[in-house]
């Protein structure tokens, strides 16, 4: 551990990094509303907010339940001189889970439903027992972890465009209404820009670490009589060889 405004140049403990044009920071801790923008190009480096884990969790939740809506009910219909189908998006990937389609079909699934459920259930595991002074769950760390690499492969909004497009194409040839799990997309679309509105990965990972959870011994913190009682206890507990790096 090493206490707020001091760093140490060899291990980069209690120094963050730009993660755009990579100018170094002395890391302090922030309180809730505060925001610390990088010093060159202003990108935001850390932005925690009152109540942001209880809106993730509540936002992820949200994502899940729309997820079940628009896998499962009716995507679109489309109908010509009286002949009409409709299915949903479960229907459409049972009808091509035979044959040399069958890849396609999981990866379209895996991209636009189970990675971005996935995510939402990570989230909703390392976020759900930290609301406020609470201890992180077991691996929080590694699901965390985790969850920021799936973050660029969660594509449903993608999928939204990509069928908004080929449905203005098909218009022209049948009648095509849009189903629920249509609009369920559109809502998950939402959802998902406000849950990363909300994430200050930044936050998450301090707090993380603030509180015990994937601890490398370079998390800073206040320097409080009660810290420096603590970080005392930890030093004569005698668990050094688990922070490398802090001797
Ligand atoms: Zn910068």
């Amino acid at each position: 551990m090493i206490e707020a405004g001091n760093y140490d140049i060899r291990t980069g403990a209690g120094l963050i990094a730009c993660p755009r044009c990579d100018a170094l920071h002395v890391e302090t801790e922030l309180t809730p509303g505060e925001t610390a923008r990088c010093v060159r190009c202003h990108t935001v480096l850390a932005r925690p907010r009152e109540g942001a884990f209880t809106q993730i969790v509540a936002l992820s939740v949200t994502s899940m339940v729309l997820m079940v809506a628009a896998v499962f009910f009716p995507f679109l219909e489309i109908s010509r001189m009286g002949f009409g189908n409709a299915t949903s998006l479960f229907g459409v990937a049972m009808a091509f889970s035979d044959g040399w389609l069958m890849p396609l079909t999981v990866a379209v699934l895996g991209f636009i439903v189970a990675l971005p459920a996935l995510r939402a259930a990570l989230l909703v595991y390392v976020l759900l027992p930290m609301r406020g002074q609470g201890l992180p769950a077991r691996h929080a760390g590694a699901a965390f972890r985790l969850s920021e690499i799936l973050r660029p492969w969660s594509m449903a909004e993608i999928f939204v465009i990509g069928t908004s497009v080929a449905l203005v194409k098909v218009a022209g040839l049948a009648n095509v209404s849009l189903g629920p799990a249509f609009w369920a997309f559109c809502a998950l679309i939402v959802v998902g820009a406000a849950s990363d509105a909300f994430t200050c990965s930044t936050s998450i990972w301090d707090t993380l670490e603030d509180r015990g959870a994937s601890t490398d011994g370079r998390e800073v913190v206040p320097d409080a009589p009660a810290a420096a009682a603590n970080r005392a206890a930890v030093e004569g507990g005698g668990d050094a060889a688990a922070r490398p790096g802090s001797a």
